[in-house]
């Protein structure tokens, strides 16, 4: 019966150990940087790019606008300065001056589009930006709980090998051969405890000769599923 109870105790600790190695997996797993953060600052990144591009076109536009209003100026003061007489030169002269005010009519609403480019890039790489500080939060928060759920498991690792470490000497080797041999064969339960006279294991009723038997100093085997039975009280 108590060895019977060892074997039971050492595979509780076992499909403890097995349990606590799973969740360890799952949690180092989502340790680190998750899609979602890094998709996040790509956005940013990807808006920022924008922004920089509709700058530059801006300042480009503004260039172009800046020039050509000089050189219609220019234009202009040579046109009426009264120093250009020559009819065909003042007919090509006034042709330039339209050609460059169409031009710059043009380059001026690229300018306007160019802006408003630049104002809703700006306004989305602010969203951007505050997505992903709310999910940087996010993201800290629960890297913190994983952290904290890491050390809690390996602490709880540490107290599962010391149980067994006390636990082990107590069992006969033949008896932890038997376990080892039946955990691997029976889906990792090698000892099953019989609740109203049947056996967990497998459900099937126990006899009462085997019963009694199980209550007795040997290992005793359900008759079905030959797990190693404990009888409780
Ligand atoms: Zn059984």
């Amino acid at each position: 019966m108590e060895r019977a109870r060892r074997l039971y105790r050492l595979q509780e600790l076992d499909l403890d150990e097995e349990k606590t190695r799973r969740r360890l997996a799952e949690v180092e797993e989502a340790l680190g940087e998750t899609e979602r953060l890094r998709s996040a600052r790509k956005a940013v990144e990807k808006a920022t790019e924008a922004v920089r591009q509709w700058t530059v076109r801006q300042q480009d536009l503004e260039l172009q606008v800046g020039a050509l209003k000089k050189k219609i100026a220019d234009s202009e003061r040579r046109l009426y300065s009264g120093s250009v007489r020559n009819p065909k030169e003042l007919s090509d002269l006034q042709a330039e001056v339209a050609s460059l005010r169409r031009r710059l009519e043009r380059r001026e609403e690229e300018l306007l589009e160019a802006m408003i480019g630049r104002e809703e890039a700006e306004e989305a790489a602010q969203q951007a930006q505050e997505q992903l500080e709310a999910v940087e939060r996010e993201w800290e928060a629960e890297q913190r709980a994983l952290r904290e759920e890491k050390d809690r498991l390996e602490a709880h690792l540490e107290e599962i090998a010391e149980l067994r470490g006390t636990l082990l000497p107590s069992i006969p080797p033949g008896d932890l051969e038997v376990y080892r041999s039946l955990r691997q064969t029976k889906g990792g339960l090698a000892v099953a405890r019989v609740v109203n006279g049947a056996c967990v294991g497998c459900g099937m009723e126990v006899p009462s000769a085997r019963l009694q038997a199980a209550r007795g100093s040997e290992l005793v085997f359900c008759g079905n599923c030959e797990r190693v039975l404990l009888v409780e009280g």
